[in-house]
């Protein structure tokens, strides 16, 4: 073992060698707090370079594919983490899609718009009386982030609008890290494994996360998938490393075995 990949267990460099192995790989990575670190302005979010280089490799290796899953509106996500050009793209927690040119965006029915005004405005009311609570919209629901308020305000908040939306039949709610996620379609990050899984034809799946949501993916692994957790909180995951900074070091053994596998000397 070198000293660089220290921080990974041998379990995880062992199956990182083993998912090496498979006929299609897919690389499934969330990224805030995985590829990136977590910061204070979501806009200011960028994958550490180490990860960005590993990731724009695998993507260009036969018979791999890579995707970002993200609770980020598409947008969003396309801004801050700049993906290599065929990286499949997951937005809004799977609500958005995007395949590669010609995927079609979202569109929200007449009911699911009335849905999320309303969402809206509930959230506004809140917000005006949480000091440091900020709204993000999305293009299914509407974000209610309490990263920069105290402690009890933000637990309030997040309590009050769980509360009142709980009552509004078709809005689905999640709670993240100093987050509260709304949305009018019904989407999660599990569900979004799976179409991945399908539409790629991936043999193996190596998916890493952070955050609550991303148990939904890790839910949905198998066989011979690989879930990583990014952290140290609770997890089904069966593997786990500390830190984005940790994830670099496993996108580059990933990138070097996967390498080998695929292009023969
Ligand atoms: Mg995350």
């Amino acid at each position: 073992m070198t000293a660089e990949n220290l921080a990974l267990s041998p379990e995880l460099l062992e199956a990182v060698r083993r998912i090496s192995g498979t006929e299609h790989l897919l690389v499934a990575l969330d990224f805030d707090g995985t590829l990136s670190p977590i910061v204070d302005r979501a806009e200011d979010a960028r994958p550490l370079p180490r990860s960005a280089a590993a990731l724009a490799e695998l993507a260009e290796l036969p018979r791999t594919t890579t995707a970002l899953i993200s609770g980020r509106a598409l947008d969003s996500l396309r801004l801050v983490a700049s993906p290599p050009a065929n990286t499949l793209l997951i937005g809004s927690h799977g609500a958005e899609v995007w395949l590669g040119e010609g995927s079609l965006g979202l569109e929200l029915d007449e009911d699911q718009r009335k849905k999320l005004a309303a969402v809206r405005e509930v959230l506004a009311e809140i917000v005006n009386i949480a000091p440091g609570t900020v709204l993000e919209d999305k293009p299914a629901g509407v974000v209610l982030h309490t990263r920069m308020a105290d402690d009890d305000v933000a637990e309030d908040a997040v309590e009050a609008a769980t509360r009142v939306l709980s009552e509004h039949p078709g809005v689905y709610l999640k709670t993240g890290k100093r987050v509260l996620e709304t949305s009018v379609v019904h989407a999660s990050k599990g569900e979004a494994v799976e179409f991945l899984r399908q539409a790629t034809g991936a043999t193996a799946i190596l998916f890493a996360g952070d955050d609550v949501t991303d148990e939904d993916a890790l839910g949905r692994l198998m066989g011979d998938d690989v879930g990583i957790k990014v952290g140290l909180d609770f997890t089904q995951a069966q593997y786990r490393v500390e830190a984005p900074v940790h994830v670099a070091e496993l996108l580059e053994a990933l990138l070097r075995e996967r390498r080998r596998v695929t292009s023969p000397a």
